[in-house]
């Protein structure tokens, strides 16, 4: 029952020396006192060690220690909480500062993982609030009486962003009309609003739309409009920048969906990544197409519309 450790000489009883199964009588050869000596001496040494043994084995390491897990998920789990719980503090204070520290690393991580699993989040997050919609509500409510100076400090933010930052404001706009469009014709927006205009919203506002939006006197405008659409990528084909125009808040509301501008079309058949899609979008439809103002436009206005009307003669037929 007793051991003599080879290292400080001393005979102590069993319990004082780790198991090692590999060995003769089943115990480590040095005590545990002198095991922790030794651990804390070479601390530095072991962890450099440690890590260069890692990287490595890498591979084999990880495969090692992931059937060991789940063969032994329930040890291992349990541990695990033990020792988060006797040691929540300082791990609580360490992830903190390694995320100060890999902030970008962090952010991109957080983006990233959204992208990949985008569906199932948006699905339990749905799920979740309509399963605790009473307890969010009153959580809401209580966060907003308890801080109310900081609800109103964010408000006040937002607003003086809104005001001064033309972009920021009108890309809130936009980003609820393609959103709407893509609800009203019984889909979900899923992508980002950048991705489905095709360019930034910078661009689209400045250059695309040449400042002119200015609501509530102007709109953004389809030029072919949403509801010819009838998947959720021709929803996204229609919500291209090409196919977007400022119009008159009136004549935005006169047009009503049932026409089509052809010069306004050829705009965007020349600027649109795929006119093949336009076109069929449009030649399975029933909208009428009429002829703006003359003087407005080029010399080979009247051949650029036969071109288009034949084309889409053709895929009519
Ligand atoms: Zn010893």
């Amino acid at each position: 029952m007793e051991k003599r450790c080879h290292k400080c000489k001393v005979v102590k009883p069993l319990v004082e020396f780790h198991k090692l199964t590999k060995s003769k009588d089943g115990y480590q050869a040095k005590c545990k006192e002198c095991k922790k000596q030794y651990h804390l001496q070479n601390k530095d040494r072991t962890s450099l060690r440690n890590k260069q043994r890692y990287q490595e084995n890498k591979e084999e390491i990880k495969k090692r220690a992931n059937q060991y897990y789940h063969e032994n998920k329930e040890k291992c789990n349990k541990r695990k909480k033990e020792y988060y719980l006797k040691n929540a503090d300082s791990i609580k204070s360490n992830v903190k500062k390694w995320r100060l520290e890999n902030l970008d690393y962090v952010k991109w991580s957080r983006k990233h993982h959204y992208e990949e699993h985008k569906d199932r989040i948006l699905n339990s997050q749905k799920k979740y609030y309509q399963e605790n919609k009473d307890k969010i509500l009153q959580r809401n409510k209580e966060y907003r009486i308890k801080n109310a100076d900081r609800v109103k400090e964010n408000k006040s933010k937002y607003h003086q962003r809104r005001k001064n930052d033309p972009v920021y404001k009108y890309s809130r706009i936009l980003r609820g009309n393609i959103w709407s469009s893509y609800k009203r014709n019984g889909f979900n927006k899923s992508n980002n609003t950048e991705k489905i205009l095709g360019c930034t919203l910078i661009w689209f506002f400045e250059e695309w739309l040449s400042n002119k939006y200015n609501p509530p006197k102007t709109h953004i405008d389809h030029i072919v409009p949403v509801s010819l659409s009838k998947t959720k990528d021709e929803v996204c084909a229609l919500n291209h920048f090409s196919n977007m125009q400022v119009l008159d808040a009136n004549d935005n509301l006169s047009k009503n969906n049932k026409y089509l501008s052809l010069a306004g079309l050829s705009k965007v058949l020349a600027n649109h990544p795929n006119p093949t899609l336009i076109k069929k979008i449009i030649s399975r439809s029933k909208i009428e197409m009429y002829q703006t103002v003359q003087n407005e436009v080029a010399d080979d206005y009247d051949q650029v519309i036969s071109e288009l009307q034949n084309q889409i003669k053709v895929l009519k037929n």
